[in-house]
């Protein structure tokens, strides 16, 4: 990942893909105090667009308010970064990842000298769940971790330091040979993945789980608000996990994710154990979208 050609935005200025590092006692490194955005830029017919990007710098401001990290830049520069990153590198399509991270200023969790360093970089990235899953589905297992306790960790925040609960909860799912975890809160209710919000149909009605320990994807909003133009009925509700053993089609959203069709929930078959008609449709819009081939939403593409 790091042996490459191409250029990566920080602090303000291009360098080489190569020479982008960070020091060792880099603070971020050692307390995953940090937060980022996954954005997603699409090969449109107008040339190529950034998918919200406004709506992912926006979370990238709130998740460094809530961690108390105080931000270096203005909106509009770090939206103009992440244009001229995806340009400076001639990518049609591209992952994006912005990230603000504390210096090697200090050490120690009381270090009280740190400054926030932002990059931005972007590379190609197919389906993050694997092509033909899109229209597979994918199996997942109900995972032995829990998420985020709202009061342990900041669920609404897109925190470096989060990522280690998503992680273990992966590893264990793909370990046993699953393809992604579904996970519980507290209390035992369905939360979300380890990287992507979940979504279920039961009797033609969409369900969602609420955001107490979801983090508010922006995925999430974009399929509520084709869901609901389509004339759908959504709720966002506590869920259980043996509701969804008897949905009739569920699905995971995200910015890599995209639409993901979810076939399977602890070796139980969801509905017909395939792609379901409701998410399918839904996972087409989505695409229109992100693609500029729908005049919905324009506003959501910015162009590169
Ligand atoms: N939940 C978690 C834990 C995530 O990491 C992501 C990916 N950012 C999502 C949900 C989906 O969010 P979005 O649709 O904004 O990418």
């Amino acid at each position: 990942m790091a042996d490459r050609d191409g250029l990566i935005w920080f602090d303000g200025e291009f360098v080489p893909w190569r020479d982008a590092k960070v020091h060792l006692l880099t603070h971020t490194l050692h307390y995953g105090m940090g937060c980022f955005e996954g954005v997603r830029a699409y090969k449109t017919d107008a040339g190529t667009a950034i998918f919200r990007l406004h709506e992912h710098t926006n979370r990238l401001f709130r998740s460094a308010k809530i961690l108390g990290m105080k931000m270096p830049f203005d909106k509009e520069t770090l939206n103009q970064a992440q244009l001229d990153t995806v340009r400076e590198n001639n990518l049609e399509s591209a992952y994006i990842r912005p990230m603000c991270f504390y210096g090697s200023e200090g050490m120690g969790i009381r270090a009280d000298n740190l400054n926030v360093h932002v990059m931005v970089a972007a590379w190609s990235w197919g389906s993050y769940l694997g092509e033909e899953n899109m229209t597979r589905g994918i199996r997942i297992k109900t995972s032995s971790f829990t998420r985020h306790h709202v009061n342990i960790t900041m669920c609404k925040a897109k925190a470096n330091g989060n990522y280690m609960n998503s992680m273990m909860a992966l590893q264990e799912a793909v370990n046993c040979g699953y393809d992604e975890a579904l996970l519980l809160d507290a209390n035992g209710f369905v939360t979300e993945g380890s990287g992507e919000n979940f979504f279920m149909v039961r009797d033609g009605v969409l369900y969602t789980p609420d955001l107490t320990s979801a983090l508010e994807g922006i995925t999430r909003d974009t399929v509520i608000r084709l869901a609901t133009d389509l004339g759908l009925k959504v709720v966002e509700k506590r869920i259980t996990r043996d509701e969804v053993y008897i949905a009739d089609e569920a699905f995971f959203t995200g910015t890599a994710a995209e639409v993901t069709p979810i076939r399977e929930l602890d070796n139980r078959p969801i509905g017909s154990g395939g792609r379901g008609p409701i998410t399918e449709q839904l996972q087409t819009l989505y695409f229109d979208q992100v693609y500029g081939r729908s005049d919905y939403y324009r506003d959501w593409n910015s162009l590169v």
